[in-house]
Order: structure tokens, then sequence, then C-alpha cells
């Protein structure tokens, strides 16, 4: 019999590779989207221990209502509501000039639960390796440097819930840094 947290993750991920079916990644390469809600959910297990089944399916579903014509209810009614919130508390105001949504993430950030505090800590962790290694190929090295600085405004108001996360996501952005203000030199 398969364990149902099991059952419930790999649900979680057959609804968001469906609802990401057409999009792919701005990276080098074009990966498929839902690399990297597979590569959010990972960094939490893998490096961060979780194995709770809401943050993990939240981790799978995070992009869905901001990126995709996924309803909240949706989420709630497939998911549970303690899912479908989590997914609310990380999905920006889409109604929202970029700029604006950047500054209401950081001012968000202190009150965010510790689940959804879980799951922004590994969705910057794995943007900012993308923008280090594989950034969006019409990125300038200064709309690099300028997102990189302010995921570490985001996370300043995300600490106190995982150690561990928290010291990953400052040696990844400062490597990310290095390698974008070197490749400035070159
Ligand atoms: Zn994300």
């Amino acid at each position: 019999m398969v364990d149902s947290s099991v059952a419930a993750l790999l649900d979680a991920l057959a609804f968001a590779a469906d609802k990401h079916r057409d999009q792919r990644r701005k990276g080098a390469g074009r990966p498929p989207f839902i690399n990297h809600s597979i590569d959010v959910a990972e960094i939490l297990a893998r490096a961060g221990g979780v194995s709770d089944p809401v943050t993990l399916q939240a981790a799978v579903l995070h992009d869905t209502l901001e990126d995709t014509d996924t309803r909240a209810t949706e989420l709630r009614d497939r998911f549970g509501a303690e899912v479908a919130a989590i997914v609310e508390e990380v999905t920006d105001d889409i109604l929202l000039p970029q700029d604006e949504r950047r500054r209401s993430q950081v001012e968000c950030a202190p009150r965010l639960s510790t689940k959804a505090r879980l799951v922004r800590l590994a969705d910057k962790i794995a943007n900012v390796r993308a923008v280090a290694w594989t950034p969006p190929v019409d990125w300038s090295r200064e709309r690099r440097l300028d997102y990189l600085e302010w995921t570490r405004l985001v996370i300043a108001g995300c600490r106190g819930v995982d150690p561990t996360l928290e010291r990953i996501f400052d040696e990844r952005l400062e490597e990310a840094l290095r390698i974008v203000r070197e490749e400035g030199h070159r």
C-alpha cells in the first residue's frame, strides 16, 4: 500500500505538471517550468529535511496561482485548506506592477506562516541558483545583481524557521553575487 503522504505529493505533482504544461523557465535551455516546482520541493526535502506532506505539496504547487489559471478554490477542493492557504501566502498580487510586487514580498515576509516561509526560502534558493548559472537570456548583469540583492531583503524577513535552509540561502547568495560580479570583469 502506498503511504498516503506519497500519494498526496504525487497528486500535487500531476496537478502542477498539467497546469504548467505549456510553460518554460526563462533560463538557458528553457527547461520545463515544472522542473522549478520539483526543485523547490526537493530543496525542502533534501537540504531542509522537511517531510511534512502539506509543506511539500505547497512547494510543488507554489507557482500555480501566480502563473497559471488555477484558482484557490481548486487547490482547496483537491488539496485541502492548509495547502491552499500556504500557496496563497506566497502568491504575488499579479495586478501590481513588478516593483510593487517586489516591495510587497519584502514587507509581507515577516507575516508569513512558518510553512510559507519554508516554501519562500526554498523558492529563493532555487531562483538565486538559476540567476547565477542559468539566467534568463535577456537579463543584464545589473538586472541579475538587482534581483539577487532583492532576495536578501525578502529572506531577511523570513528567518527563524530553519537554520540549515537559511545558511544554504546565505551561501548560495554570496556565491551567486560573486559569479555575476566576476562575469562583469571578463
Ligand atoms: Zn517559484
